[in-house]
């Protein structure tokens, strides 16, 4: 199938050209998700997800890719991760009426309903993937996920940043365990450490966990540092590489194919999950990274020659942050490349300072040394 025509974004004008590389994707996406009310000054707020829709409807995205309603998760879905009592002091506050499970997480009176659609969006998508012949889905849903951990903060964070169920642990514990696949991986590359994911995966040899992440001595949560590699049977699979500030594509690009890449595509994964945040984008208003959308073009890419290779079968990507106009932007740039719009032009290529390159080759090489080699023969 080829599809041509010229798409004006932003800035560049943007031909489609889809072919034989391309992937076959669905979307998970319901207005039940703009009902968790997080008033009207939150950087996490329902308009992130009104305004990538409305992205994705002008680009014409949303006409070539099947988009489902989500459903609930249920009781069992959630205990695949978090402890009981965490989920009934969730219930119950929201049943109280109390506006914050955290002074950074606020709640409403549904957040409780949303929250437990969103898990189930996330194991919707791993279904779509599994049993409905998609290649990849991604799942946009609020709210985010990664920071919540088997019983709320993890890992000593303040707080829960926005987080109420851990989504993309759901959805990997739900492969494991309900759907006998053997191992998965989660690549995270939202601009914040996936405290909470970390936690609950920390001993399982059974789930990769790759992230990205602005360093915590420089951001919110204040984890994920290199010498973190996972403990027991999970010692090896809990891969952190914490980027300086200000880091851009050039070196972004660089960590993806010398770590990221080079990692899943010997570890194999038969699911791979993406936590999908897009605060790493140069405009986000609350962090300090300075990615383009090119970076997630990048990520995409990786994506189809990961499943050009044959290592990996089915590509869940699950929304995270993000709070500017790198959520529509990268959310469209990610579809759009699997998609397989062959010359997607979206925005230049951004660089590091060379002293914020220099940090970052040594970041690189403390992975390599302390993490690729003695656990990954790499
Ligand atoms: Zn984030």
């Amino acid at each position: 199938m080829v599809l041509e025509g010229y798409l004006k974004f932003k800035r560049q004008k943007v031909t489609w050209c889809f072919g034989l590389d391309e992937l076959k994707c669905c979307m998970i996406y319901g207005s039940v998700f703009l009902g968790h009310d997080t008033g009207p000054f939150h950087p996490e707020n329902p308009q992130r997800l009104i305004k990538t829709i409305r992205l994705l409807e002008e680009k014409g995205a949303i006409r070539w890719t099947k988009v489902e309603e989500p459903v609930k998760a249920s009781l069992d879905d959630l205990t695949l991760v978090h402890e009981e009592d965490y989920i009934n002091h969730v219930e119950e506050a929201v049943a109280k009426g109390q506006k914050y499970l955290d002074p950074d997480t606020p709640i409403s009176k549904d957040s409780f309903d949303v929250a437990l659609f969103a898990a189930g969006a996330a194991i919707l998508g791993c279904k779509k993937v599994l049993h409905e012949g998609f290649d990849a889905c991604f799942v946009l849903q609020r709210p985010p996920g990664h920071h919540a951990g088997r019983r709320g903060r993890a890992l000593g964070a303040p707080t829960q940043g926005f987080c109420i169920f851990n989504n993309v642990a759901i959805a990997a514990m739900y492969l494991l365990e309900k759907c006998n696949v053997g191992s998965t991986a989660i690549f995270d590359f939202d601009c914040h450490h996936g405290n909470g994911t970390q936690e609950i995966f920390y001993s399982d040899g059974r789930v990769l966990y790759i992230s990205t992440h602005q360093d915590g001595r420089t951001a919110y949560p204040g984890t994920g540092f290199i010498d973190e590699v996972g403990d027991g049977d999970g010692e090896g699979f809990n891969i952190n590489i914490p980027l300086p500030p200000f880091t851009g594509d050039d070196v972004y690009e660089e960590v993806l194919r010398s770590i990221v890449e080079k990692v899943l595509a010997e570890s194999r994964p038969s699911v791979l999950l993406f936590s999908a945040g897009f605060d790493a984008h140069k405009d986000d208003p609350i962090t300090s990274l300075n990615l383009s959308t090119k970076s997630f073009v990048e990520i995409a890419e990786m994506t189809k020659r990961l499943r050009q290779s044959g290592c990996t079968k089915g590509f869940i990507f699950i929304l995270e942050g993000g709070y500017g106009v790198g959520l529509p932007e990268g959310v469209y740039s990610i579809l759009a490349t699997l998609m397989g719009s062959h010359s997607l032009v979206i925005d230049e290529k951004t660089f590091s300072t060379s002293a914020v390159k220099d940090r970052c080759v040594k970041v690189m090489n403390e992975v390599s040394e302390k993490v690729l080699r003695p656990y990954w023969g790499l």
